[in-house]
């Protein structure tokens, strides 16, 4: 006989005070590459800083990533340092490229909410506070998206195409007409940060996330000084990382062609067959054999390289490593995971 149930007491728990008002003041951390941005960076950090100060309510920090500039830009960021204590710099031992640099400054971002934009003033101060809003409406992850810009048209022309043919060739659902301009939620910044692959497209990666995701509209002004660090050779790497990093496409048409040209190739040996056997008088010796070697060969080598495609995709994502899934919350028990 199992032991009388013990008596039931119940206590009342006091709710525990809330530990610290969590919302109270929230801090906004900036992460702003610079390369060579010299003559442009004290201009935007002016422009900045007086968006900043109209948000009494808000805390910032500006975290400066110094991607390897040769230009003296890293004097200019200490000197900003020195001037204004919501500033840190973080100095590149050399040019990294711009998606490792918004990657080094989200990994020393502390704020409750992370916004990456570029230091040319292409993508305007102001608009950062309009992605603040739409994050205290709840958002947890808010796109800047271009409702115009003003770079060359050749610029505008192929990010236009590029952004939709990226869109098709993969499952990700990577919004429309925007850079790397966004805020991220403490919680995404720091799952962000368990992406660790190397050739990375940030704002792919971001949107593939999921959370609750919304865009606020803007438009693009022009460079304010300097030229693009973004040459053709990077924009074009930078347009392949992002296909390759998410869809093994590519792969995939490989073996779809092995399929085809293996087909085609027992067509071709049939008919060389039957060629033989019906049609003696017209078929040099030796071609049957030759014409069944080189199809059959061809046929089930495509399909090989398939077949060897389909598990370098499946090397290539879990070199990736990427975490399997995100939790927003866990409700119940503790509340942790
Ligand atoms: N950038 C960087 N490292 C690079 C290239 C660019 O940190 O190797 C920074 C650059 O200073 C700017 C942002 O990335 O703040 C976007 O670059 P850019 O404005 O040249 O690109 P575009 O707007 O022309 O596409
Ligand atoms: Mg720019």
């Amino acid at each position: 006989p199992s032991p009388a149930p013990a008596p039931v007491t119940l206590v009342t728990v006091e709710p525990e005070p809330e530990p610290e008002p969590e919302r109270g003041r929230p801090l906004i951390s900036y992460v702003l590459p610079v390369y060579n941005e010299r003559d442009g960076i004290t201009a935007f950090h002016t422009e900045l800083a007086a968006a900043l100060d109209s948000r009494p309510e808000l805390d910032f920090e500006l975290v400066y990533v110094n991607d390897g500039s040769t230009d003296g830009s890293l004097e200019l960021l200490k000197g900003l340092a020195e001037r204004d204590g919501r500033v840190r710099v973080v100095d590149f031992a050399r040019n990294f490229g711009h998606q490792l640099a918004i990657t080094a400054g989200l990994d020393l971002a502390r704020g409750d909410a992370v916004i990456v934009m570029d230091t040319d003033l292409q993508d305007p101060p102001k608009v950062s506070l309009e992605l603040v809003d739409a994050w205290r409406e709840g958002a947890e992850i808010v796109h800047a998206r271009r409702r115009s810009r003003q770079d060359s048209a050749f610029k505008r022309a192929t990010a236009h195409l590029y952004y939709r043919v990226l869109r098709s060739s993969t499952d990700v659902d990577i919004p429309l007409d925007t850079g790397d301009f966004r805020l991220l939620d403490r919680r995404v910044a720091d799952e962000l940060r368990r992406y660790r692959e190397r050739s990375r497209f940030v704002r792919g990666i971001v949107a593939s996330m999921g959370y609750r995701q919304t865009e606020v509209a803007f438009d693009r002004d022009e460079r304010f000084a300097g030229e693009t660090k973004y040459p053709l050779r990077k924009m074009a790497r930078l347009a392949i990382d992002g296909v390759t990093s998410f869809s093994t496409a590519p792969l995939k048409m490989i073996t779809r062609l092995g399929f085809v040209v293996l087909a085609l190739s027992l067509l071709g040996i049939l008919y060389a067959l039957a060629m033989k056997f019906f049609r003696p008088e017209i078929t040099v010796s030796g071609w049957t054999m030759l014409m069944c070697v080189v199809l059959f060969l061809g046929g089930t080598q495509m399909l090989s390289l398939g077949v060897i495609g389909a598990y370098i995709g499946r090397i290539y994502s879990e070199a990736q490593g990427r975490p399997l899934y995100l939790v927003r919350e866990v409700v119940g028990g503790d509340g942790d995971h």
